[in-house]
C-alpha cells in the first residue's frame, strides 16, 4: 500500500512546507533561529528529502535541531516527517517541546497545537486529538490545519453532522467550492437515517446532497433505494439521472437499475440503456458485462457470449470480463467437469478482481470506495486500468 509514490508525495509536501515556512519565517522574524541555514546537516537533510530518502533526512534534520534548538520551522518539519515515518511518539514529544517555548507567535502556537492534534489522531488517541484541535482553535479560530483535522476526526468517528458543520466553515474561510465533499457528507447522513428507518430524513439529506453536487453518486443510489419497493418506476428515473450525471461510474447503478426495471415490469429498458452506453463508448466493458449477465439470466447465453468475446477483444486485461465469459461458457454446457473445476479454482483465487486506485495517494482497493481509508479524501477512486500487453 504505502509505496514509494506515496512516500514521495509526503516528502514533496514536507519539502514544500520547509521551503515555504522557512522563507516566511525569515521574512517575519529576520534572524531568530535562522542560523540553521548554514548548517551542512540542513543542506544534507534537504538533499535526502528531495531524493525521497526519509530515514537519512530525519537523521540529518535531527542534528540541525540539536545544534539550533531555536529553529522552530525545522522542528515542525522534522515532526511531520517522523509522523509520516510512523514514529508518532517522537513527533508528539517534539510538538510538546515546542509548546513549552515562550517565544512562539500566536499563529505558530495554533499551528503546533493543530499538528499535535494530528499526531494524536494518527496514534489513535481521539480524545486528546479533539482537545488539541480545540485548543488550536481557541488560539486562532481561523487555523485551517486544526479545522481540517477536526473535520477528519469527526469523519473518523462517523459524526457526519459535526463534520458537515466544520466543512461548511472551512469552505467559507478558504472560499473554496466544497460541494462535492459536503454532498458526500450529506449522503452519509442520508444513509445513516435510512439505516435507522427514518425515510423522510434520509430522502431530505440525499436531496440536499444532490443540490450541492449532482455528481454525488451515493446520494442517487440511496434515494433510489428508498423507492425501490414502493415505486420502482421512480427509483429507475433516479438511477437514470445518476447514469447521466456520472456516466463514468454508471456501472455502480447497473444492479439496482436492473432490479428497478424488472420490478416495474420493463426489463427491456435495461437492455436499451446498456446498448446506449456501449454505443457511446465501445471500450465500456462494464456495460457489456452487465448486459451479458442480464441476457444469460434470460436464457440467451449465446448472445451473452458474443458480447463478452467483444469485451475481451476491447479489454483483454480485465479479469472480470474473463470471469463472466467462463460463467457463460458454463451456462452453455460446453465446459467439462475438469474445466469446471479449473474455472471454480480460478474464480476463488482471483485477487483484485476489480482493482480501484485512489488518485490522491495511490491506495489500492478491490472495490469502489467513496472515502479513501488511507488519505481520507472523498471521491478519489477510479478503476485501475492496466495497460494491455505491448504489441497490441
Ligand atoms: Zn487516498
Amino acid at each position: 500500500m504505502t509505496d514509494t509514490a506515496l512516500l514521495a508525495v509526503a516528502l514533496a509536501a514536507a519539502a514544500g512546507l520547509l521551503a515555504g515556512r522557512a522563507f516566511a519565517a525569515g521574512r517575519r522574524r529576520g534572524g531568530r533561529g535562522e542560523r540553521f541555514r548554514t548548517s551542512p546537516h540542513y543542506t544534507q537533510g534537504l538533499h535526502y528529502l528531495t531524493a525521497g530518502q526519509l530515514v537519512p533526512a530525519i537523521s540529518e534534520l535531527t542534528k540541525v535541531t540539536r545544534e539550533e534548538p531555536a529553529a522552530v520551522d525545522v522542528v515542525q518539519v522534522l515532526s511531520h516527517l517522523l509522523r509520516e515515518a510512523g514514529q508518532v511518539e517522537k513527533a508528539i514529544q517534539l510538538h510538546q517541546g515546542l509548546l513549552r517555548r515562550p517565544d512562539l507567535t500566536r499563529a505558530e502556537r495554533a499551528y503546533v497545537l493543530g499538528a499535535l492534534g494530528t499526531d494524536f489522531r494518527k496514534a489513535g488517541f481521539l480524545d486528546r486529538a479533539a482537545k488539541s484541535y480545540a485548543e488550536a482553535l481557541e488560539v486562532d479560530p481561523g487555523d485551517i490545519q486544526a479545522l481540517v483535522g477536526q473535520e477528519k476526526l469527526h469523519e473518523d468517528q462517523q459524526e457526519w453532522h459535526e463534520a458537515y458543520a466544520v466543512q461548511t466553515r472551512l469552505a467559507r474561510l478558504r472560499k473554496t467550492d466544497d460541494g462535492l465533499v459536503l454532498g458526500h457528507l450529506q449522503a452519509e447522513m442520508g444513509r445513516e437515517a435510512a439505516r435507522a428507518g427514518n425515510r423522510e430524513a434520509a430522502a431530505a439529506a440525499f436531496q440536499v446532497a444532490l443540490s450541492l453536487n449532482r455528481r454525488v453518486l451515493p446520494a442517487h443510489l440511496g434515494l433510489a433505494e428508498l423507492y425501490a419497493e414502493s415505486d420502482p418506476r421512480r427509483a429507475a428515473a433516479i438511477l437514470e439521472d445518476a447514469v447521466a450525471a456520472v456516466p463514468e461510474r454508471a456501472y455502480l447503478a447497473f444492479e439496482p437499475l436492473a432490479r428497478a426495471y424488472s420490478a416495474w415490469g420493463e426489463p427491456s429498458r435495461f437492455v436499451a440503456i446498456c446498448e446506449r452506453l456501449i454505443g457511446q463508448d465501445p471500450r465500456d466493458w462494464r456495460a457489456r458485462v452487465a448486459l451479458a449477465r442480464h441476457l444469460r439470466a434470460e436464457g440467451k447465453a449465446e448472445e451473452s457470449l458474443g458480447l463478452l468475446l467483444r469485451a475481451v477483444e476491447a479489454n483483454p486485461q480485465v479479469l472480470l470480463v474473463h470471469l463472466e465469459a467462463w460463467r457463460t461458457l458454463r451456462a452453455l454446457g460446453v465446459v467439462g467437469e475438469a474445466e469446471a473445476r479449473y474455472v471454480s479454482a480460478a474464480e476463488e483465487s482471483a485477487f483484485y478482481v476489480d482493482p480501484h486506485i485512489c488518485t490522491a495517494c495511490r491506495y489500492r482497493a478491490d472495490d469502489m470506495l467513496w472515502r479513501c481509508p488511507h488519505c481520507h479524501e472523498w471521491d478519489t477512486f477510479v478503476e485501475e486500468r492496466l495497460a494491455p500487453p505491448s504489441g497490441r
